[in-house]
């Protein structure tokens, strides 16, 4: 059976940089489980796994622009401490969820002074060209419920609140 759309996928990964340096890997813990054509994988990593089939091992090259999309400068944005009152230990690294124009989104605080933090709106892979390692474990048609859902249901159903 070959990957299509309404597939479940259960797949094996490594994903890193151009320089080869490991981002994450699906080997440490479980494999990643998703119906294929929901647009749960990045756009790029997606189309090269049409037409695969259990057992397949491969190499995708996905440039970030379909991946994680460009970085963008005007996602950088220093803005008064008070916005965020109440939260304790503001610190480069923390991420937090902040109101913006396009709706309320996941910000890395990259600087803090006296009284103005600077957060960047960027996902940390945008603009990033990627490498996958990837190798097929599954593919199965995706159930009823599944595809209402929109998510992969493990032995004994669902397990989700809904
Ligand atoms: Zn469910």
């Amino acid at each position: 059976m070959n990957i299509e759309n309404n597939k479940v996928v259960v797949m094996h990964y490594a994903v890193m940089d151009s320089e080869e340096n490991l981002i994450d890997s699906s080997y440490d813990h479980k494999p990643l489980a998703f119906i294929h054509g929901n647009g749960f994988l990045i756009p790029g990593l997606e189309s090269e796994l049409n037409g695969k089939k259990v057992g397949d091992k491969f190499v995708a090259d996905v440039a970030a622009a379909d991946g994680y999309g460009e970085r963008h400068d005007g996602f950088v944005q220093t803005v008064p401490k008070e916005m965020f009152q109440g939260i304790e230990d503001l610190d480069v690294g923390m991420q937090l969820r902040a109101q913006t124009d396009e709706g309320e989104q996941t910000v890395i605080v990259i600087g803090v002074d006296e009284d103005e933090i600077t957060v960047d709106g960027n996902h940390p892979l945008a603009g990033i060209d990627l490498k996958f390692e990837v190798e097929i474990l599954e593919v199965r048609d995706a159930t009823e419920e599944e595809i209402q859902h929109g998510h992969v249901h493990g032995e004994g159903g669902c397990g989700h609140n809904h």
